[in-house]
Formats: C-alpha cells, sequence, structure tokens
C-alpha cells in the first residue's frame, strides 16, 4: 500500500515540483489547491510526466468546514506539505490584511483538520527572509530571526512561532520548517515551470521574460551594495532539488527519525551569486543578449544572503545536485515551451 501524503498548493510551482517527487517515490498524493495562482492544466503536466494522475480537490483552505471534510475524507494520510499561501512581497506590503487572512486562516485551518484525523506530521514552507539582514554569512539555522520587512515574510516567521507552540501542546505531533532561498529552474522536461501571473516580481522569470521579448527591459535593483560588483547577492536553488528535500523530510518525520519535535532546516546551494552574474550567465547559456538597465535600490532588500547547507547536509541526507547553469536553461526552455501554449 502506497502512503498517502496531503499537499497543500500542489499546483503551484514549488508543489507541483515536490508531487512530481513524492510520484516518483511511490507515495500516493492528493492536492488541495484552490488555483488562486495556479492552473488546472498542471494535474496533466504532472501525470504527463510521471504517469500518475494526483487525486485533486479544489478547496479554498480559508474555508474552516471544507478543509475539515477534505482532511476528513483524506484521514489515511501520514503527512501534510503545507505550500497553500500568498507569496507576492509587494502585494503584501499593499495588502497585509489579504495575506495575513490568506496565509494564517489555511495554516490554522489545515492544523486543525489533521490534528482533528490524528495525520501528526506536517512540513512547512518557511523562507530565508525570516533572517532579515543576517549579521553573519553564510547563515546558519542558528541566525538570529529577524522581523522580516513585509506582511508576506512575517506570516513565516509567525507561522513558526505557531508551531513551536503546537508541538509543545500535541504530543506526537511533529513538524519540519523548510526555510527556502531562491527557488528558480524548472521541470528538466520542459514540461513544467513557474507560471508566474502577471508582472513577475521576482529576478528569474523577469529574465526569462525580457528574453522572450515579453518585457522591454530587466531592472537590475541596485548597484551600489558592498558586493564584488555592487548588485545584490542571492542563494538560487533548482526548485527539482528543493523538491528532493521535501521527500526527505517527509521520511525523516515518517520514519521518526526528528531529533526535536519542530526542526527547521536551510535549503540552498550555500553559493552566492550577484544579479550580474546571474544575467552573465543567461547570456552565456542562451547566446541571447539581455536588455538590462541598473536602477536604484529596492525596498526591503539586503545586501546577501546565503545558506549554510551542513544541517540539511547532516540531518536530512540531503545535498543539491543542480547548479546555476541548469537553473537557467531549465528556466529558459520552459519560457520557450509557454510560447506554444
Ligand atoms: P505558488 O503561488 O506557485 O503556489 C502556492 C499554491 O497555493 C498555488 O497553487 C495557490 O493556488 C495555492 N493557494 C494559495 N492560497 C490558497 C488557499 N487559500 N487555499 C488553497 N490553495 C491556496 O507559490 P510557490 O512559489 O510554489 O510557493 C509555495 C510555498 O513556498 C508558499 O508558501 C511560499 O510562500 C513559499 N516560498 C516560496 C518561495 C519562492 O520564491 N517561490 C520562497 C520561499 C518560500
Ligand atoms: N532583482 C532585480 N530585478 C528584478 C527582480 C529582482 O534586480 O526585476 C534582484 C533583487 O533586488 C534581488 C535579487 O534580484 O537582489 C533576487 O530577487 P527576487 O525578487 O527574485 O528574490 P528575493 O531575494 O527578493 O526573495
Amino acid at each position: 500500500m502506497k502512503q498517502k501524503i496531503i499537499v497543500t498548493g500542489g499546483c503551484g510551482y514549488i508543489g507541483s515540483h515536490t508531487v512530481i517527487e513524492l510520484i516518483t517515490h511511490q507515495f500516493e498524493v492528493v492536492i488541495l489547491d484552490d488555483l488562486s495562482n495556479s492552473n488546472i492544466k498542471t494535474l496533466d503536466r504532472i501525470e504527463k510526466i510521471t504517469g500518475v494522475r494526483p487525486i485533486f480537490e479544489e478547496i479554498d483552505l480559508k474555508d474552516t468546514e471544507k478543509t475539515k471534510a477534505a482532511f476528513s475524507k483524506h484521514a489515511d494520510a501520514v503527512a501534510v506539505i503545507h505550500f497553500a499561501a500568498y507569496k507576492a512581497v509587494a502585494e503584501s506590503v499593499q495588502n497585509p490584511v489579504m495575506y495575513y487572512k490568506n496565509n494564517f486562516f489555511s495554516l490554522l485551518n489545515t492544523l486543525e483538520a489533521q490534528l482533528q484525523e490524528g495525520i501528526h506530521n506536517f512540513i512547512f514552507s518557511s523562507s530565508a527572509t525570516v533572517y532579515g539582514n543576517p549579521k553573519t554569512l553564510p547563515i546558519t539555522e542558528e541566525n538570529e530571526v529577524q522581523r522580516p520587512f513585509s506582511p508576506y515574510g512575517n506570516t513565516k516567521k509567525i507561522a513558526e512561532e505557531i508551531l513551536e507552540d503546537i508541538v509543545k501542546a500535541n504530543t506526537g505531533f511533529s513538524s519540519i520548517s523548510l526555510r527556502y532561498f531562491n527557488p528558480i529552474g524548472a521541470h528538466t522536461s520542459g514540461d513544467l515551470g513557474e507560471l508566474p501571473n502577471g508582472i513577475p516580481n521576482n529576478l528569474m522569470p523577469y529574465i526569462t521574460q525580457t528574453a522572450a521579448g515579453i518585457r522591454k527591459e530587466l531592472q537590475v535593483f541596485g548597484d551600489d551594495y558592498d558586493t564584488k560588483d555592487g548588485t545584490a547577492i542571492r542563494d538560487y536553488i533548482h526548485v527539482v532539488d528543493l523538491a528532493d528535500a521535501h521527500v526527505k523530510a517527509v521520511k525523516r518525520l515518517i520514519h521518526k527519525e526528528q531529533e526535536q519535535a519542530l526542526e527547521i532546516f536551510n535549503l540552498g546551494t550555500g553559493n552566492g551569486y550577484t544579479v550580474l552574474e546571474v544575467i552573465q550567465s543567461f547570456e552565456k547559456i542562451t547566446e541571447k543578449p539581455l536588455n538590462y538597465r541598473i536602477v536604484g535600490r529596492r525596498a526591503g532588500d539586503v545586501p546577501a544572503l546565503y545558506a549554510s547547507t551542513k544541517m540539511a547536509k547532516e540531518k536530512l541526507g540531503w545535498e543539491t545536485t543542480l547548479g546555476i547553469d541548469d537553473m537557467i536553461s531549465t528556466s529558459w526552455k520552459w519560457e520557450e515551451n509557454l510560447k506554444n501554449e
């Protein structure tokens, strides 16, 4: 019998890649998603890649009763991976209520429903944004957590505090919070990738859309940081490597290998790249010149973020296998395939 995993937000960018890895590792997957930032066609894409169509329930997790009903239907699940959230930083600054409401109602309804059904394993999508502007690099899990700049970031910080309380109050309940650095890239098949709604906020989709002629020029936010070329440094991680870490985390919970009821892991490669280095790699790999212009810094951006990968390596047994060139080539392949949609 396959073990069943409930994946909230499983039609989204990171969720869909994780569903593929779960299916590949012989798990049965149930996706709960309201499609607010994703497309039903993602199920076809997952089926094309894996040969398996995951069970899908279209449901808004803000709805307490519907969430409970979905969990009662799938009470035989052994773990929940919770991706469902809104994630646009600038939008969260403009509309904090919408962000706090969606991200917390979804989280709390999911936790309440799974506790009610006795599903005791929970994986949470957190973010490196909880480190704010770190005092030391690379960032270890011991680095101080700071009040994030945006309401979006704050939903991640507070969610981790909520999880601390929930594991204390519920014996046997175990959770892993995964702090992602900068996920980019797409499935190597070119059949699945990020589908940003409207104008992208993030660097990689903005680069590929500019190269594809959808956007006129890329704005590089600031070249006066204290870095080798003045542009900000981030730790970009391939979404397929990231997805694989979730499978490792699920197995750690199911096999009761965790050392604490709530564990936290950074998920990055440990390598930092500046914005200009990413642009140069993109131009080299695709042989396409990119139209870009240096502009002022973006509010809330920090100069440099990159992860210490030691803890994830030692405890999850997880290491990244794909580098910046793979991230760029798969992102570009996906962008080109989107033209034929
Ligand atoms: P995404 O928007 O592609 O996926 C999120 C999915 O959740 C979407 O399919 C959306 O329809 C669904 N969803 C949102 N609200 C819902 C609700 N109320 N009920 C049911 N479904 C709902 O985002 P992603 O990039 O795949 O991110 C997944 C998770 O990882 C999010 O929690 C995000 O905050 C976190 N994260 C993402 C990044 C990143 O750069 N992409 C970085 C750090 C953390
Ligand atoms: N960035 C940029 N132009 C863009 C989008 C992003 O110069 O159009 C920069 C941004 O300032 C940051 C890096 O690229 O230094 C990564 O930004 P992204 O929004 O992808 O992720 P973040 O690290 O902010 O979560």
